[in-house]
Formats: structure tokens, sequence, C-alpha cells
């Protein structure tokens, strides 16, 4: 018996061709641009690994001051998952990482967050919160890309941009007791797990835990 026509059975892209990618047609037909999406999560998810990387230093640098310690480890371990979660909408969306991670890192869209020559407590939490302002404006931007037209790069940079928006508020609560003595709340006490990413976790670490 003759198959019955579907209504969304067949489209641009011919049965069984690899070489195009619905996934990406979609975007296209509703006025988005998915190698530019493309492209700008490369910049971003640059900057989430380089954040990574330096807020390793610069959360030993807060060394005696452990409750520091253990916001930064969370916000770390968050921009790591930030980096996990989109990672494979890059591929998706028929791109690829930079074979070179030297050309990974001068895409980065945010400044590299480098331990400051004066490593005080100080210092060091103004660094991280410049770190997190950068991030909010990067998946904001992402966002404002994929509302219309793409809506699960939108859904992972909306997540994102949420657990940014925590970190800005930690960084300026502590910052805020730190250099000006003033009570400036984020309301947030701790994560679960260290770097627990409520909201953006693609898959867990550890999964023994
Ligand atoms: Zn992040
Ligand atoms: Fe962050």
């Amino acid at each position: 018996m003759a198959q019955q026509e579907r209504k969304h059975g067949s489209g641009t892209v011919s049965p069984g061709d690899t070489t195009e990618r619905v996934g990406m047609q979609v975007i296209r037909e509703r006025g988005g641009d998915p190698e530019e999406i493309r492209e700008t999560l490369i910049d971003a998810i640059g900057a989430e690994f380089s954040t990574y990387y330096y807020y390793t230093n610069l959360r030993t640098h807060l060394a005696g001051n452990e409750d520091y310690k253990e916001i930064t480890e969370d916000a770390r371990l968050e921009d790591r998952a930030h980096f996990e979660l989109v990672m494979p909408r890059v591929y998706e969306l028929d791109g690829k990482l930079p074979p070179d991670i030297h050309d990974f890192m001068a895409r980065a869209g945010c400044p590299h967050a480098e331990l400051p020559d004066d490593p005080t407590a100080e210092n060091v939490l103004e660094v991280l919160l410049e770190a997190e302002r950068c991030a909010i404006r990067t998946w904001s931007e992402v966002c404002d890309m994929t509302r219309e037209c793409d809506p699960r790069t939108y859904d992972m940079a909306q997540r994102i941009l949420q657990e940014e928006m925590d970190h800005e508020a930690w960084f300026i609560e502590l910052l805020s007791m730190e250099r000006d003595g003033e009570v400036n709340p984020a309301g947030h006490f701790v994560r679960g797990e260290p770097g627990d990413a409520p909201l953006s976790t693609n898959n867990r670490f550890n999964e023994s835990a």
C-alpha cells in the first residue's frame, strides 16, 4: 500500500543526504543564521574554558579565605559545565572546536581571568566579578540571537545565563564585604555538591558520586 503523505514527512533536504542538516535549515527558515550562532558559541565556550583554567589559579590564591575558595570552586566547575553543555551544539551546527588550543583561546570572547600582580583577596574577587560580568554579556547576546529561531541553543544559553547571574551576585556579596565592609547579600548559601550546575549540567563528571 502506498505511503500516505504526511505534513512533515519531507522538506528541503533530500532523504539520506548527510551533507545538509534539517536542524540548521529550520533555523534559517526562521530568520536565524546557524553559522553565525555556531561561531558565536565557539567564542563563548572559549571564554568558559579559559575561565575554568584561570579560576583554578585564582581559587588556590584565596587560601585562608575558605568561604571564598568554596564559592570560587562552584563558579569554576560550573563554567566547565557550560563548556561541556554547549560543545556538542557546535558539532550539531556543523562546526568543530579549533584543532589548536591557541586558536581557541585567542578567539575567546572574554579576557583571561589572570591572577593579579598583587593577589590579595580583594583583587582576586574583583577579577572574578568582572569575569562573571563578561559571561553575562556573552550569554545575553546568544539569547538575543536565538530567541526567535533556535530554541535548542536558546534553552542552553538561558540556563547558563541564569547561573552566570548567580555568580555575579556571589562575587558582589564577597567583594562588598572584603573591600568595603558592606553587607550586599546574594541570598545564596552553597550549591549542593561543589560545582552543582543545577541548570546547565550536561553529563555528570563523577557518576560514582
Ligand atoms: Zn559560565
Ligand atoms: Fe560564571
